[in-house]
């Protein structure tokens, strides 16, 4: 069977990465979350003091780049790869609303996305993997056989989002969760370097009423048809 890149964008709190974790799972592919390498080096500035208040040194964490190590280790147990942080796995601490404050200024910095965006090209380079994000039928992987663009109301993903956050225990409250997310939307849609947009060739799916099932089996009957069109 020919091995397909599947791309999947959209806007946050749209249930990308469960879906794809579930895509990769089925068809044996592996899974990218993009997003968590623009929030781990998010974290190395917050934990290195280059992000205080509202001040972003840019500069310097642009100048400490190199230092800055990425890699995803396969979890058995959880049936996916794990985010690691200079050998450091960091995916619950990625995942506070602390980091999510400030992710989309990080990945607003050209040199951040270039450094970023050269490692997403090379673990797809074999295909059979199904990446997330913002950018990924558009920059990452244009030629991706199959691109999928996922949106749902700015309230329903907060909803999601405040309901997942709570649930780990954390002490917040919905409308910073609501805040957060159109703030994000704002800044990923209108930044200079790659910017949210719907690829030409994706496929949009608004999941406001779709239930996480009747999304997992719509998207993939689409990545068979892909995949059975290229036999
Ligand atoms: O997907 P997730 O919500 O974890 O992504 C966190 C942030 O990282 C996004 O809000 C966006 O600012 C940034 N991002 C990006 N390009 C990607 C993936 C994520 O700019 N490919």
């Amino acid at each position: 069977m020919p091995k397909i890149t599947i791309a999947i964008d959209g806007f946050s709190s749209t249930g990308k990465s469960t879906v794809a974790k579930q895509l990769a799972s089925n068809l044996g592919y592996v899974y990218v979350d993009s997003g968590a390498m623009y929030r781990a080096v998010t974290l190395y500035a917050l934990n290195k003091g280059l992000i205080e208040e509202d001040d972003f040194n840019k500069e310097a964490l642009i100048y400490q780049l190199e230092q800055i190590h990425l890699s995803f280790v396969f979890n058995e147990e959880l049936g996916y790869a794990e985010i690691q942080l200079n050998r450091q796995n960091v995916e619950k601490e990625i995942r506070t609303l602390r980091v999510s404050s400030f992710v989309s200024q990080v990945a607003a910095v050209p040199e951040v996305r270039k450094k970023l965006v050269a490692i997403q090209k090379k673990l797809g380079e074999h295909k059979g993997v199904v990446m997330d994000g913002r950018d990924i039928g558009t920059v990452v992987f244009p030629n991706a056989e199959l691109k999928l663009f996922m949106t749902a109301s700015a309230e329903k993903r907060a909803e999601r989002r405040y309901k997942e956050l709570k649930e780990r225990g954390d002490d917040i409250t919905f409308e910073a969760v609501l805040k957060n997310v159109t703030e994000r939307d704002h800044i990923d849609t209108t930044r200079k370097d790659s910017p949210l947009i719907k690829a030409k060739d994706a496929i949009e799916i608004d999941n406001s009423n779709l239930s996480l099932e009747e999304q997992y089996q719509k998207i993939l009957q689409l990545a068979k048809m892909t995949i059975e069109g290229l036999e």
